[in-house]
């Protein structure tokens, strides 16, 4: 029989700066996954902690406390190392959909288990399920098995996986306690020690359409979440990548799928090429294959070869066409220029409001809806030429989406600087 604790005398001790006890933490997260603390509680915690910040040793025992919320997922029976990487969210990152079938070409086993998006960031899942077909829900059984056959899946996590944060997460994103460095740590690395890998590779985003927007926040976090996989006996890397402007040329689920296939096809935009391969080249090295050349699997067509394996192993038909918007409309440059700033997120909520992104959980989603950045950062661009074609099954929507695109974007008549490297920093 656990000690039993009061939840206000929890929040309180948060609240006035002091230091959660290990018999505190483990109460509390065990209590709130069984419903005898409430929502309301756990949003004055949530402030709190987001306010008070916490130690080192309470972010290592409210991680342990969300993993011991649920099951783990063993991978041990497998004979290939398994390794994972986790993104903190961006617009435009559709760089799990190539990154998986290139890893698992080198035999390495990838369990990408994935969720859906909220807000202005896009989920994995979502963009997958406009290929026909394809299903994202798998067995813990079916998992191990495409792991042994094919090497890659992306699925999604089952709700046996850190139910807390489940929960918590949900309640974060409604009373403004995302953007907090210690809950942003512990929800995502419960989430993948409970998952089971052996290694974890982290893309920890920076700037306008990411939670931190500036390099120290993000070192900080990626440091945090370092050690806390570490700690676990999970190798544990992070780069820090620039989600200043967003990632490639296609912001919305189908248009993000083309985008990657193309990748996949030994062509696609610079910036997505440069980060899928720089992810694939950590991931390799942590699960010790060295000396390969990453980039040669997708031009000679490897990483195609098992990214279409993949698709058909969950029931999508990768050779079929992605649905296509029923309307499209073009924002056009004022002026001529270059292009100097994009900012991601005004991009990222012009799509969710395209119909690309849901507004609550379970809502309905457009395969078809997002963005096409017809001249990215860097690039030249003439008065009247299209900045961005807006795609949406629904032209009422169009308005608001172009209200939020106006002004997002930069255009200086002198200054022809393009985008630099998106990976800013390493983290080990
Ligand atoms: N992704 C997560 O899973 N959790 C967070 O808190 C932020 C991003």
């Amino acid at each position: 029989m656990g000690q039993r604790f009061d939840a206000v005398d929890v929040i309180r001790t948060k609240r006035d700066g002091g230091e959660l006890s290990l018999e505190q933490i483990n109460w509390v997260i065990g209590a709130y996954a069984r419903g005898d603390v409430a929502d309301e509680q756990m949003s004055a915690l949530a402030m709190a902690i987001y306010l008070r910040g916490m130690t080192k040793t309470e972010i290592r025992q409210w991680t342990r406390a969300m993993v011991n919320s649920g099951e783990r997922m063993d991978f041990s029976s497998l004979s290939q190392h398994t390794v994972d990487k986790h993104s903190t969210g961006g617009v435009g990152d559709k760089i799990t959909l190539p990154l998986v079938p290139l890893v698992a070409t080198f035999g390495v086993a990838v369990p990408q288990l994935s969720g859906r998006g909220l807000g202005h960031t896009g989920g994995t899942l979502d963009k997958l399920e406009s290929i026909p077909g394809w299903n994202a829900s798998l067995t813990n059984d079916e998992v191990l098995a495409q792991l042994r056959d094919v090497g890659g899946v992306i699925c999604a996590a089952g709700s046996g996986l850190a139910p807390a944060d489940k929960k918590l997460y949900a309640l974060r994103d409604v009373t403004g306690t995302v953007d907090s460095i210690p809950l942003i740590a512990s929800s995502i690395m419960s989430k993948k020690i409970a998952e089971g890998t052996s290694s974890l590779v982290l893309d920890v985003k920076v700037g306008s359409g990411a939670f931190m927007r500036s390099i120290p926040d993000a070192q900080k976090l990626a440091k945090t979440m370092v050690e806390l996989g570490t700690t676990a006996g999970v190798t544990t890397r992070a780069l820090l990548t620039d989600m200043s402007a967003p990632l490639g040329y296609t912001v919305g689920n189908a248009l993000e799928v083309r985008e990657a296939v193309e990748v996949l096809a030994g062509g696609g935009p610079r910036d997505v090429v440069e980060l899928t391969v720089g992810l694939a080249t950590e991931m390799l090295e942590c699960a010790g294959v060295t000396g390969v050349d990453v980039g040669a699997a997708l031009k000679d067509g490897r990483a195609m070869d098992t990214w279409k394996t993949m698709i058909r192993a969950q029931g999508g038909d990768p050779d079929a066409a992605l649905p296509v918007a029923k309307e499209k409309t073009y924002i056009r440059a004022e002026k001529s220029g270059y292009i100097t700033e994009m900012d991601a997120l005004r991009v990222g909520y012009a799509s969710w409001r395209l119909g690309a992104g849901r507004a609550y959980q379970g809502a309905p989603i457009m395969a078809t809806a997002g963005i096409e950045i017809n001249k990215g950062v860097g690039e030249a661009i003439e008065a009247g030429e299209p900045l961005f074609t807006l795609h949406t099954d629904e032209p009422e929507r169009f308005e608001r989406a172009i209200d939020m695109l106006d002004g997002s974007t930069t255009i200086d008549a002198n200054a022809a600087q393009s985008r630099a490297s998106v990976i800013l920093d390493r983290v080990r």
